[in-house]
């Protein structure tokens, strides 16, 4: 089997590794110059699904690692950054009076001596 997965790696590598034993069932290939890495086409099927199967996995995987990761970010995230919406009392009062053609000072003068 350590000969199976030697083979298995080198082909995902894109090598083409020649074994005489088939690779699916390790039954003893007669003629391995003929360089078939299984002893029929049911097995060499067989191996194709099972390097693909494998690979697939594989980067289904990577994609869930991924995801994984961008939810932890979102998360790290605030919810509602409405930090600038926040406008202060004093920051109003003053563009009061500057609509008014006042400043802040006479702006507030005459607020309260209209109140009183
Ligand atoms: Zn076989």
């Amino acid at each position: 089997m350590d000969e199976r997965d030697a083979y298995e790696a080198e082909w995902e590598q894109g090598g083409s590794p020649s074994p005489d034993f088939c690779v699916v069932c390790g039954k003893q290939i007669d003629v391995p110059r003929a360089r078939k890495y299984t002893c029929s086409p049911d097995c060499k099927r067989k191996m194709r699904n099972i390097i693909e199967a494998r690979t697939k996995g594989q980067k289904r995987a990577d994609k869930q690692k991924r995801r994984a990761a961008l939810k932890t970010i979102e998360k790290a995230k605030p919810l509602h950054p409405d930090v600038k919406k926040k406008t202060s009392h004093l920051t109003e009062c003053i563009a009061a009076a500057r609509k008014a053609g006042m400043t802040y000072g006479q702006y507030m003068g005459t607020k309260y001596s209209r109140s009183t």
